[in-house]
């Protein structure tokens, strides 16, 4: 997919041929928008599209990290240079053939990182979205996303649905914020650099006061952490309360057992930090990279009960 690495410039060095600035890797790519075969039936994604590479945000459990995403991937940050160039193209030839959908905005990693402030990549992409009348569903922890509110009023008013989701949505974007807890000090542990999860949903509550859909997603839950009837009640009320149209719930997955893997990393963090706690997480692990069956079926019957009982709804439509 890549065809090109470069040495680090910012978007602005990029574009007027400037020196490469210290700490921010370039790549060129050859494709920016990939098209789901399906429509995702949890995102109802049909297009995804990641900004950036990597993740400074740096949560110890995310699974960007270590072997599993390729050679080694670390969290180091890189840029894709050309990606408005190459999305007007391909956008270009989508509105052609009527081909809308929605964009999941980053589908894999965080389209908000610190260094998109100064970058503005995300932002140049969404100018070209809400021309060509796409919609987006937009999943974040950054509370960031505020600078774009300008341009995605004006997707949320403007662009096309598929004719299927068309009296399911409101309007065309869809903004929602992720948590593994809601606990401040859980959160500094597991997402040391990410903002709190109090920054989140008052951002979350903004979108939601300007009349976007606005939802939450609870993954992933930590087990023996943020799972337990209280943990995940609080959560639920808080989305509810900060104005969460929905919540998604999902167990955490875990990958790889080199040094730099996320399973490696998480239990380490777990054995520093919750000592007591490492032998039964590894238990329901196992051999897998998912939680067993059970603690997965209790996990998804506990959510969608307290669902139920808030009035919330556990899918987006
Ligand atoms: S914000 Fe998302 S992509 Fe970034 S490290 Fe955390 S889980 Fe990974």
């Amino acid at each position: 997919m890549f065809d090109k690495i470069s040495e680090n410039r910012t978007l602005d060095d990029i574009f007027q041929g400037n020196e490469p600035k210290k700490g921010i890797n370039e790549v060129s790519v050859k494709s920016i928008l990939n098209k789901s075969k399906k429509r995702d039936s949890w995102f109802l994604l049909d297009y995804s599209l990641n900004p950036y590479l990597g993740c400074s945000f740096n949560c110890l459990y995310c699974y960007i990290r270590g072997s599993h995403y390729g050679g080694n991937t670390t969290h180091k940050l890189q840029v894709k240079s050309n990606a408005a160039e190459i999305l007007v193209k391909q956008l270009k030839r989508r509105v052609k053939t009527k081909e809308y959908g929605l964009i999941g905005i980053a589908s894999s990693t965080e389209p908000y990182p610190p260094v998109e402030e100064e970058l503005k990549l995300t932002r140049s992409l969404l100018e070209i979205i809400a021309r060509s009348k796409f919609p987006v569903s937009i999943l974040t922890r950054s509370k960031l996303i505020l600078r774009d509110m300008d341009i995605l009023k004006k997707i949320n008013e403007n662009a096309i649905l598929p004719p299927d989701l068309k009296p399911k949505l409101r309007g065309g974007a869809i903004i929602s914020f992720s948590f593994s807890t809601p606990d401040e000090k859980l959160a500094k542990i597991f997402e040391p650099n990410a903002p709190t999860p109090k920054e989140r949903l008052e951002t979350m509550k903004k979108f939601k006061e300007e009349g976007f859909r606005t939802g939450v997603c609870f993954m992933p839950v930590l087990p023996f952490l943020s799972d337990s009837e209280k943990q995940v009640e609080k959560m639920i009320v808080l989305a509810k309360n900060y104005g969460a149209d929905s919540i998604l719930t999902a167990g955490l997955t875990l990958f790889g057992n080199e040094p730099t893997d996320c399973k490696t990393v998480y239990f380490k963090t777990i054995e520093k930090h919750f000592p007591e706690l490492l032998e039964k997480t590894k238990k329901i692990f196992g051999d897998k990279f998912y939680p067993n069956t059970k603690y997965q079926r209790e996990l998804n019957e506990r959510a969608n009960r307290l669902c139920k009982k808030y009035e919330i709804k556990n899918r987006i439509v």
